[in-house]
């Protein structure tokens, strides 16, 4: 592919990324309509209840792989595992949304293995205006010595790069897991879809 083409079709899959922000109503709230159907609502304003309080960090692991595909959509045809929405919006302290900012997200497939070698169930995308985003994914799987999880990075335009972790609630592992952190919980919510909120501050 020539380096024209290269440039152009990274700039479609930037655009892929765009998703339409549309009022639903007088309850606060918007819809998200994205490609691939996925949708959500998220509250307009977020609560910042911490938001003087940044995210706090956690180790990467052992399996981060560098130079991830810029993507939302992680699934592919006949991957196993229950599909997720993880979505939430990046913040100042003082609660203001963060454009272009970046996230990363890599994980376990269903049956608890990350790719290696490839990029499967890795990404990275950047906010939007809002400071929105949003990953349509799989529930991670467990693997031996931890709880369920997802690995992050986030890095709001020319700022030091926060790397962290999210958990789910009602784990029965997240008690035994030595790296859970309460903080790191994410909002399920269960209707119209399966989706997982978490509200980034970042410091
Ligand atoms: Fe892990």
């Amino acid at each position: 592919m020539r380096r024209e083409e290269a440039e152009l079709t990274v700039r479609l899959k930037r655009r892929e990324l765009l998703w339409t922000l549309a009022a639903a109503g007088s309850g606060g709230l918007v819809r998200l309509s994205g490609r691939a159907g996925a949708q959500a609502k998220l509250p307009r304003t977020p609560s910042c209840p911490d938001a003087d309080e940044p995210t706090p960090a956690q180790t990467e692991g052992p399996y981060f792989t560098p130079n991830s595909p810029e993507r939302w959509q992680f699934l592919e045809p006949g991957m196993k595992g229950t599909p997720i929405l993880l979505t939430g919006i990046v913040l100042t302290q003082r609660c203001v949304p963060i454009a272009d900012a970046m996230v990363e997200l890599w994980q376990a497939n269903e049956a608890g293995e990350y790719d290696n070698e490839g990029f499967r169930l890795r990404g990275h995308q950047f906010t939007d205006n809002s400071g929105l985003y949003r990953f349509s994914t799989i529930v991670p799987g467990l693997y031996p010595g931890r709880t369920r999880h997802f690995h992050l990075k986030f890095q709001a335009p020319n700022q030091s790069v926060l790397t962290t972790q999210f958990y789910f609630p009602a784990e029965p592992d997240n008690e035994r897991d030595r790296l859970f952190n309460p903080k790191l919980l994410l909002k399920i919510d269960r209707a119209p879809e399966l989706t997982g909120r978490f509200d980034v501050v970042l410091g």
